[in-house]
């Protein structure tokens, strides 16, 4: 499934996969072993989120060193402001530049379990813009910095022309590269990316794709992001509902079609799977789409630069 540029060139789209940091011992044990099959389909890329400070968050620090300097994949890793002075932001930052890790998610962050309204720690920084700045303060060149945004809005603000300048904030603060919430309307999607050029954002777009595994659960997420679903999808998705494997087929099809959708606009070069630590949904998406490497090919670092970085 070749792409065609901007610039009138074609390219393979490049895919990478986000996990999330598991509870238990074991969730973590079987999470490198998931890790470690996915690496054999050459993400370029793969990130771990972040949760608001605990254990959690020294969890995700750990994650990030094994996958980046023992499975040696290309990590990025998620940091949030929540619950965070700038003393253990200095403390993630540093595990991350001492593993090798050279990619930072700077997030704002939700607000913490049990409470609704997102307010600064002493210490702390307000937004997501405050971060990029500092770790680019910090840390010069060292990481690669992306941002979130919301192609149709976010809980807080849902004006799409303030969201856009505040992202606009963000890249000018230093960032390199953004990725999306997840979405259905692949046709929303491209409007709002010719919205952020024409606002000035030159820096690759990561969508955030989130495969269809049941019909609760994609219900649960599309109200709980308030996001827009088209028309196919629930003709197709309600009369099956009952059916999980059903739904995972059809949900396959409709989200390769929509991924076929954004890389033909020329704006993607590169899918961000949501796996929710799972392999089979984003791999059959993938698979559809034709972008896994056949299973006789060797395991080779893909030759072709990270999205953000102009050479590798
Ligand atoms: P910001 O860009 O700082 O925005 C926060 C709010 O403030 C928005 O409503 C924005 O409109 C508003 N705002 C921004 N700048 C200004 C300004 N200058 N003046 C006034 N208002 C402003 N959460 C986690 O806890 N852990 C994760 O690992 C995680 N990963 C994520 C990955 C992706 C790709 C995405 C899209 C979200 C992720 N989140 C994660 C959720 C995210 O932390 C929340 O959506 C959070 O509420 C906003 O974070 P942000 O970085 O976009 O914040």
């Amino acid at each position: 499934q070749q792409r065609q540029d901007r610039d009138g060139s074609a390219k393979e789209p490049t895919f990478s996969f986000e996990f999330f940091v598991p509870k238990t011992s074991q969730g973590v044990q079987n999470l490198y072993d998931r890790m470690d099959r996915m690496y054999q389909t050459h993400p370029q890329f793969i990130d771990i989120t972040w949760n608001a400070g605990g254990r959690l968050s020294q969890l995700s620090t750990d994650l990030v060193a094994t996958s980046q300097s023992v499975l040696g994949l290309e990590t990025c890793m998620h940091l949030t402001c929540t619950n965070m002075p700038v003393e253990l932001i200095d403390e993630a930052l540093q595990k991350a530049y001492d593993s090798g890790c050279q990619n930072i998610l700077a997030l704002r962050g939700d607000p913490p379990v049990n409470t609704n309204k997102w307010t600064a720690c002493e210490g702390g920084f307000s937004y997501a813009r405050d971060l990029v700045r500092y770790i680019r303060k910090k840390y010069g060149d060292h990481f690669d910095i992306g941002v979130a945004a919301y192609p149709e809005g976010h809980p807080e603000e849902t004006d799409g022309r303030s969201l856009i300048g505040f992202l606009k904030e963000k890249i000018d603060a230093g960032a390199d590269f953004i990725i999306t919430q997840m979405f259905y309307d692949g046709d929303l999607f491209i409007d709002w990316c010719r919205d952020v050029r024409a606002a000035g954002i030159s820096v690759p777009i990561i969508p955030g794709i989130m495969p269809i595994t049941s019909y609760a659960s994609f219900m649960r997420r599309v109200n709980w992001c308030q996001i827009h679903v088209p028309e196919e999808f629930l003709t197709r998705l309600e009369p099956i509902k009952e059916n999980d494997q059903l739904v995972r087929e059809h949900g396959t099809e409709l989200m390769a079609k929509m991924c076929q959708k954004l890389i033909d606009s020329g704006y993607v070069t590169h899918l961000h799977m949501y796996t929710m630590n799972l392999e089979k949904a984003s791999l059959m998406i993938l698979d559809k789409l034709g972008l896994l490497p056949k299973e006789a090919e060797e395991v080779n670092l893909p030759n072709v630069p990270l999205p953000w970085r102009k050479s590798l």
